[in-house]
């Protein structure tokens, strides 16, 4: 939890927090941007590497063709404008995990400009949606790892790790459109869901292919033009980046409440003392000296070569979400839960396809299976429901032929077991009553309690029959046949 600045909320009030994103995802192609090494996470140090992502001298970049595929399929997934002809610029620092002294990256003429994503504004509670701009998406490569930790000289030392040098990343940033720490985090998971359906990246944010670094300002609500803002880096989850806008809003109104002012500067998030301090300032910031990448020609993307592209661009999540509701009847929550990745979604929709009821298939994964897999720190392709399970499952609870309670038990075996669904069933089911003879009892008793459902049957409401055969299902404790019971309600109550 972020440690609070205590300001009063009405002091909050008068201002208006301002926020802009930068994103950097890794890109999962193959091989690095501008050489042949493998593009995998982790590894012996320093064994994917080569003279190029080294830096040694006359060595030679090379472009990826696939990561430019990846960079335009994410472009138009966030609906930016693809120029035809962007240009590779050098980013120049020295630091010890940068052998080559510069990065290689785009600066005036990015791949892709002028996108958006829409989020649901401020807390989401008015359903209405925002659109955010999204100012650029440019490609470049990643850097390598400085290591501190772990060694016992790490005090005198620091290692250096190359193997991610030259990872090829996509850097999105976007307009300060965002006002709260809410809309920054919607805005996250959302771009986030987006890139993991075009399958460009893993977004793996623990193992840094997903990296954020947020600009956050504040203005009095009747100011005119925006704060100065401090960029807080090193954020390595969206709920921690919640916590750290929050943090950096109130520590900035404090600073002004105060008579102070905000320092341009970047600041570091640290999540065990909820706090951001200062990492470098303005005059510590560092002068890239960008200019044009002497190695590489400019970036040529035709027309044709974006058609061919975009033939890979699934449905994106939005609209997924929007059919889903429409063709299943769930809601815009579970519609939300199961576009979160396209597995999940994929999951959804074959087995809503199959069973009786979508709603039913839709309430037992996001509540008794999610639940479970939690439980058991388990993903979806763990677990012990397989898609024809699934199906069963909802079926049987649609019918009424389980209880719930027979439901729930056998699913907590399912899982204790990693057994399926449907073998825990067969040996489990209840045994069926199939005679006719006993289920007509039962009938007869639920008839004859209740009257006033039968005065409506008998006035024309041939629905009420729905009725009865629950009552009746219940009263067998789920072990009347369901087809017979069916046919004998209707005989009973028409010929009562
Ligand atoms: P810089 O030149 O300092 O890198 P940019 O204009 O390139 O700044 O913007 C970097 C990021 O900061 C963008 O995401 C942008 O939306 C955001 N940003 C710019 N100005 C502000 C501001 N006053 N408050 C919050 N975010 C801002
Ligand atoms: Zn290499
Ligand atoms: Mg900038």
């Amino acid at each position: 939890m972020a440690a609070s600045v205590l300001l009063a909320p009405e002091v909050l009030a008068q201002y208006q927090p301002v926020i802009g994103l930068e994103v950097h995802v890794q890109l999962m192609t193959e091989s690095k941007a501008f050489c042949g090494c493998v593009n995998k996470y982790g590894g012996e140090p320093n064994t994917h590497v080569c003279a190029t992502c080294l830096g040694l001298p006359g060595a030679l970049p090379v472009l990826n063709r696939k990561a430019v595929e990846f960079a335009v399929l994410a472009a138009k997934a966030i609906h930016c404008e693809i120029r035809e002809r962007s240009v590779f610029a050098r980013k120049n620092y020295f630091y010890p995990d940068n052998p080559k002294g510069y990065q290689i990256s785009q600066f005036d003429k990015p791949i892709a400009e002028h996108g958006w994503l829409d989020v649901p504004e401020g807390d989401g509670s008015s359903g209405a949606m925002k659109r955010i701009g999204i100012t650029r998406l440019h490609m470049e490569e990643d850097a390598g790892k400085s290591l501190h930790d772990g060694f016992a000289d790490s005090v005198s030392r620091t290692y250096i790790d190359l193997n991610r040098c030259g990872t090829p990343l996509l850097e999105i940033v976007s307009e300060p459109d965002l006002r709260s720490p809410d809309e920054v985090f919607e805005y996250l998971t959302r771009l986030k869901e987006i890139l993991l359906y075009t399958g460009v990246s893993d977004c793996n944010m623990e193992e840094g292919s997903l990296r954020c670094d947020a600009n956050v300002s504040v203005m009095r609500k009747d100011a005119r033009e925006f704060g100065t803002k401090a960029e807080v880096k090193n954020v390595n989850s969206f709920r921690y980046i919640r916590s750290a806008v929050q943090y950096e809003i109130e520590r900035q109104i404090g600073v002004l409440e105060d008579g102070g002012r905000v320092v341009q500067e970047s600041r570091l998030w640290n999540q065990a003392e909820g706090r951001t301090y200062t990492m470098r300032s303005k005059e510590q910031a560092h002068d890239y000296r960008y200019f044009p990448e002497p190695d590489l020609p400019p970036l040529v993307v035709s027309e044709a070569w974006q058609q061919e592209i975009l033939r890979e661009l699934p449905e994106l999540p939005e609209a997924r979400r929007a059919r889903m509701i429409a063709t299943y009847g769930i809601s815009e929550q579970d519609a939300m839960t199961f576009t979160a990745t396209r597995a999940f979604a994929d999951q959804f929709e074959a087995a809503a396809k199959q069973a009786k009821s979508a709603r039913r298939v839709a309430s037992l994964l996001t509540s008794e299976i999610t639940m479970r897999l939690r439980a058991g720190e388990m993903e979806m392709a763990d677990s012990p429901v397989t898609l024809e399970g699934l199906v069963l499952a909802a079926d049987l609870a649609e019918s009424g032929e389980i209880s719930s309670k027979m439901l729930k038990s056998m699913l907590d075996t399912a899982f204790a077991n990693r057994e399926d669904f449907k073998a825990v069933y067969e040996r489990e089911k209840p045994q069926q009553i199939s005679d006719s003879s006993v289920i007509e009892e039962l009938i007869d008793a639920v008839i004859a309690a209740n009257p006033k459902q039968l005065e409506q049957f008998r006035g024309g409401k041939r629905t009420v029959a729905a009725f009865f055969v629950g009552q009746v299902m219940k009263a067998s404790k789920g072990q009347a046949n369901p087809a017979l019971l069916n046919e004998l309600v209707v005989k009973k109550l028409d010929a009562a």
